[in-house]
């Protein structure tokens, strides 16, 4: 297998869960959604509408509703990650196309996500990739500092001995990859086509609308003629 230029020395690739590993369209981060606002007005005593705005607030101030829950209201970070993410993930088709290209990659590929881990590690079982990832770090794993702080990176690189130059980030948000970009990670944008990334933005290295065409044609690529030949 030869990997493009500009993966040739990546020895760990980390991807993104939640809208990286399976598309924007399944309705499963709306549902966590759904489950949040529910929490979030137990935890705090709002009506659904108000808890809707402060769980976004969160999100936005924070990079996880989860980090301002625990800030400002004492939450248990366990009890949370336990409710939200108790959903069914039927709805999700499996994707064994994706799976073996991963299954491909050099090196360590590691899961990477502000959610829990058993909710991961169900979604990658339900995906048919659970097996290709030698780690899936949680937000729990990072002491519930989310992406896009630095300690969360800091973490990972520190659990698994990472050296950032040699680590590549798959990821749908662009503001996680800003903080991964400042570590010295390459950089790849997973976006919804039509929503291509600013060309100026420096912590984008590489844009992908569709994972797989983008791991086929930009990192996996075919052995020269001469080779196969011989
Ligand atoms: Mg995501």
């Amino acid at each position: 297998m030869r990997i493009a230029a500009p993966f040739a020395g990546i020895e760990a690739w980390i991807f993104d869960l939640d809208n990286t590993l399976y598309p924007t369209g399944a309705t499963i981060y709306e549902r966590i959604g759904a489950r949040m606002t529910a929490y979030v007005a137990r935890a705090t005593g709002l009506d659904l509408a108000a808890a809707l705005e402060l769980q976004e607030d969160y999100y936005h101030r924070y990079g996880a509703t989860l980090a301002g829950l625990i800030q400002h209201h004492g939450v248990d970070g366990r009890d949370f990650l336990d409710d939200v993410h108790a959903v069914d993930l039927d709805c999700v088709p499996p994707d064994p196309d994706l799976a073996g290209l991963i299954a491909r990659l050099p090196g360590r590929r590691i899961v990477f996500t502000n959610g829990a881990r058993d909710y991961a590690e169900r979604m990658t079982a339900r995906l048919g990739m659970r097996e290709v990832f030698d780690l899936h770090f949680d937000i729990e794993a990072a002491g519930f500092s989310p992406k896009p702080e630095r300690a969360a990176f800091e973490r990972l690189i520190a659990h698994a001995r990472l050296d950032p130059r040699r680590c590549v980030f798959f990821e749908d948000s662009p503001r996680n990859l800003e903080t991964a970009h400042a570590l010295g990670f390459l950089t790849v944008l997973v976006h919804e086509t039509g929503a291509a990334p600013d060309p100026a933005a420096a912590h984008i290295h590489h844009a992908a609308d569709c994972l797989k065409t983008f791991l086929r044609r930009h990192v996996l690529t075919a052995p020269p003629s001469h080779e196969t030949a011989a």
